[in-house]
């Protein structure tokens, strides 16, 4: 628990927007074109998966990993956003599925308008399971729903101990909390109940699950988690 220390903290008052970038009428617009990519989804019987994380938190490796468990069972088809660069979707094609890449150049995370125009570029007819490799941020993400059935966070014990304390918004609308590298946890000094105990703390709903990508531990349980 953070101890209460005195000091000046300029936070916003319950319901002031701080960010001049989040205009309201911009979230609004953005919820709208989510529930509209749910309707397409829907009524291709498509499930899509958005994946949550920060950089290096192994988002591709365990995407990679889904989609080998799940190809010879599903149709499956992966949207990848990155800023820049095409590593991820690179690594991804080598599994044999269709991607889509997704350059968003300075904006730190995918929306509704951009997976839409990725939607396009596919043939939803044929894709049972579309997986979505956000932006490596836990922050914004929060604030645009993209229409996905299921969000999954993943926290790499990696990134220390308070990963999940520092971005609690995140968990609140996720279903599936990953926590992966945990084959690492000796080398990092704490384990893996920590971000467990945390997460669960903001939703209780939240299904934990910890991998180890490695060997490819906890996969089997993620797949499961998503009735896939
Ligand atoms: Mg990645
Ligand atoms: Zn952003």
């Amino acid at each position: 628990m953070a101890q209460e220390v005195e000091m000046e903290v300029v936070r916003p008052a319950e319901g002031e927007i701080f960010d001049i970038e989040l205009d309201e009428d911009f979230l609004r617009r953005n919820r709208e074109l989510s529930e509209k990519n749910r309707q397409i989804l829907d009524s291709n019987d498509c499930t899509a998966i958005d994946v949550l994380g920060s950089v290096g938190a192994g988002k591709t490796s365990l995407i990679k990993l889904l989609v080998r468990k799940l190809k010879s069972k599903h149709r499956i088809a992966v949207v990848a956003g990155d800023l820049t660069t095409e590593l991820d979707a690179a690594r991804i094609v080598e599994e044999g599925v269709e991607v889509i890449q997704i350059n968003t150049g300075k904006e730190c995370h995918l929306d509704a308008n951009l997976l839409k125009k990725a939607m396009e570029k596919l043939d939803l007819q044929k894709v049972d399971v579309l997986f979505i490799e956000n932006v490596g941020n836990l922050i914004c993400p929060t604030d645009f729903p993209l229409g996905s059935h299921h969000r999954i966070v993943v926290v790499s014990v990696t990134e220390g101990p308070h990963t999940v304390v520092k971005h609690p918004f995140i968990f609140e609308d996720a279903s599936i909390l990953v926590i992966s590298k945990v084959d690492l946890c000796q080398a990092m000094g704490f384990g893996p109940q920590t971000l467990r105990e945390d997460a669960l703390r903001i939703n209780p709903k939240l299904r934990v699950v910890e991998t180890n990508c490695v060997t490819g531990e906890g996969v089997d349980q993620v797949v499961a988690l998503l009735q896939l």
